[in-house]
């Protein structure tokens, strides 16, 4: 299957936790799950964790799953229904911070809650009040001891339990509200890829996070993905994208904190200072919104999708549109199908070339990751292959925005499905070998099996040897796929390179050059003997006289390989190759 680089985050809810549609979206290019934990019960997401778990090991493809936290808002109570407003109309709102605040039902008409607290210390007259992100809008009229007075500037129905947000204001609520302690801890405990952090505003809120995830678990591996939503987040973008995983392009919450046409301006700034870090972006929030109801987007939201693409985004994020709109399906592959086309389209050497003055770096797996694209691209190579422990040389590399794809090998599970997030980047999982030589072939082997190279093919392979060694990428090497190799059964140890010389009777052993050759018998006679102090090596179709042969061949310490498994007059005369008795082959060289 032909992957995009740009990936697909998809947004799951109560409504799509049976298999069959998470087969669906998943066969359409969904490439991250996110769980919106402020709408998510938890029998649910126990069963879509489940679900989706079993389907990613099935389909035997990297998946990651992200739970988003509900994080500190501020929302509105007191009606249990939705509550009609009109222009002109009054509404009151104090402050209230009892635990019974959610299932709190006002006395009065249009007197509502907020969780806020000291609300009518917070504003003035005049202070912008936006309600469910922005679609009612009210002015601080009048402020009291205990509640203040917003008029209403539109009609419109409030929801229950909506978003209140009052511009450019610092509230003071815990980062982490009782709920995000328990979700956070329940993704630790489920094993997740990813937690996305609502509202973050500062370093300081990660580091809170980061200590919650060690005290549930010291060893877990779970990234962190900061949401940018409002303007303290925009004032510290630099020390949020250093100290997080990645980030998120929050466009719903920013489009209501910031005026709505500085939104595109960030979007722009973030993508950018995040993939210059080398970590991954998402950009999102109503990319294809008006599929929710429809087959087909509109223009705008295409174009949209296709710009954040343009822009490097690691990945774009659909929201209502697969958690409950009506087309969830043919909305990935709506989404699927511009990136596909956007990405034929893009300028990959403009690219490159622009990469090469980001490389500021002493850090060894940045250079080695750039000059792996700077080889990989100069010599029209088909792919890039990576050995990643850690899952950061590969990173280092989709930083680069590399034409080719990037084959990412790595022999730990939960790094196989975080790197699905990262842009370029197509994990597969390896077992883990000793030595580097068995776990190339076998990487080469899933890469020709899967299509995903086929012969004369150049590759670049970038690794850290030792194997397993964390954050130590030493390695550049290039190889070409499908230089011929014939499996055997090896009697005698060691190895040995020579020219193929075929030998059919006596006759070819007289009047042929030995020295230094490895020879290809059809079959073997007492008399060949005399010959073998000359040759390097022996490989034969048969087996015949397999125990004069082993204990020949250790008499001139050559290596000699039997019932080679292949058509051997197909192998030229004059071809150079090695005989290798540990992996019990003949390789061409
Ligand atoms: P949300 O976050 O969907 O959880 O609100 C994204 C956004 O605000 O854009
Ligand atoms: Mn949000």
């Amino acid at each position: 299957m032909f992957k995009t680089k740009t990936k697909i985050v998809g947004t799951l809810s109560n409504f799509r936790k049976d298999k069959k549609i998470l087969k669906e979206l998943i066969s359409e290019g969904m490439d991250v799950i996110r769980l919106n934990f402020s709408h998510m019960n938890l029998d649910d997401a126990d069963v879509l964790i489940k679900n989706v778990k079993e389907i990613r090991r099935e389909m035997n493809i990297p998946l990651a799953i992200m739970l988003d936290t509900k994080g500190p808002e501020v929302r509105i109570y007191g009606h249990k229904e939705k509550v009609k407003l009109e222009k002109s109309d009054i509404i009151t709102i104090s402050s209230y911070i009892k635990k019974d605040l959610e299932n709190k039902i006002s006395p009065e008409n249009l007197h509502f809650y907020t969780n806020l607290p000291d609300l009518p210390k917070l504003v003035k007259i005049g202070s912008r009040v936006l309600l469910m992100d922005g679609f009612i809008e009210g002015l601080v009229k009048e402020i009291d001891s205990e509640k203040i007075h917003v008029e209403i500037l539109n009609n419109g129905a409030l929801r229950p339990k909506a978003h209140l947000s009052i511009p450019n204001l610092h509230y003071d609520l815990d980062f982490l509200s009782e709920k995000d302690i328990h979700d956070i801890t329940y993704a630790v405990k489920n094993d997740l890829e990813y937690i996305a952090l609502s509202f973050v505003q500062s370093s300081d809120d990660i580091f809170q996070v980061k200590q919650l995830i060690r005290e549930v678990d010291m060893d877990a591996n779970i990234k962190l993905i900061s949401k940018i939503e409002n303007k303290f987040a925009i004032n510290n973008l630099d020390e949020i994208i250093r100290y997080s995983d990645g980030v998120m392009v929050a466009r719903g919450d920013l489009g209501v904190e910031l005026p709505l046409e500085e939104v595109p301006i960030m979007q722009k700034k973030i993508i950018r200072n995040c993939y210059l870090s080398g970590k991954p972006v998402i950009t999102a929030t109503q990319m294809l919104e008006s599929m929710i109801d429809n087959r087909v987007p509109t223009r705008a939201e295409a174009s949209d999708v296709a710009n954040a693409c343009y822009d490097l985004t690691s990945a774009v994020m659909l929201s209502g549109e697969t958690a409950v709109g009506n087309f969830p399906a043919l909305v990935v592959r709506t989404m699927e199908r511009i990136i596909r086309k956007v990405e034929a389209s893009f300028d990959y050497s403009a690219i490159y070339h622009k990469s090469r003055r980001l490389m500021d770096s002493r850090d060894l797996t940045t250079i080695i990751s750039y000059n792996a694209v700077a080889t990989a691209t100069q010599s029209q190579a088909a792919a890039i292959i990576v050995f990643s422990t850690s899952g950061y040389s590969a990173q280092q590399i989709s930083k680069l925005r590399p034409g080719l794809p990037v084959y990412t090998f790595t022999p730990n599970e939960k790094i196989y499905n975080q790197l699905a997030l990262n842009w370029g980047i197509f994990p597969y999982l390896i077992e883990e070998e000793i030595d580097f030589e068995d776990m190339l072939s076998h990487a080469l082997k899933i890469c020709e099996d899967e299509n995903l190279l086929k012969k004369d093919d150049m590759v670049v392979i970038v690794a850290g040897l030792p194997l397993g060694a964390k954050g130590r990428t030493n390695m550049i090497r290039v190889e070409t796929i499908g230089k011929s190799s014939i499996a055997g059964r090896a009697v005698c140890k060691g190895s040995a390179t020579g020219q193929i010389v075929h030998i059919r009777d006596e006759n070819d052993l007289k009047t042929k050059d030995l020295t230094g050759k490895v020879i290809v018998l059809q079959t073997f006679k007492q008399q060949y003997t005399n010959y073998l102090r000359y040759i390097n090596g022996i490989v034969m179709e048969g087996s015949e006289f397999e125990s004069s042969l082993q204990i020949l061949g250790m008499a001139y310490n050559i290596p000699i390989l039997l019932d080679a498994f292949a058509n051997l007059s197909s192998i030229k005369e004059g071809v150079l190759v090695e005989i290798n008795s540990k992996k019990q082959l003949v390789i061409e060289i």
